[in-house]
Parts: C-alpha cells; structure tokens; sequence
C-alpha cells in the first residue's frame, strides 16, 4: 500500500509513483500552473485530450 496517492496533478488521474506525489515527470514540472489537460505517459489518464 505504499503507492495509492493520487498524482496532484490537477488534470490528471492516474496514481502518483511511490515517493512522488506525481506520477511522472511531466506532472512534477507542472506543478504551480493551472493545466486543463495531462500529457504524462500512461494510457489510463483522463486527462488526456
Ligand atoms: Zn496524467
Ligand atoms: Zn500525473
């Protein structure tokens, strides 16, 4: 149960990486700006436009 946060990402869904509050680097960057959509890697994210 180490990995069940929620990346911050405001747009994104996808789980934050274990010691991350983010789940990929790109939503590590996009911290403090306000993004209507994600473009992290993973295949799962609703952010995704
Ligand atoms: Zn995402
Ligand atoms: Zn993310």
């Amino acid at each position: 149960m180490a990995n069940s946060k929620k990346c911050k990402h405001s747009a994104c869904s996808c789980m934050a990486r274990e010691g991350s509050d983010y789940c990929s680097q790109y939503c590590e960057d996009s911290k403090g700006t306000t993004s209507l959509n994600c473009h992290c890697p993973h295949d799962g994210c609703s952010g995704h436009v």
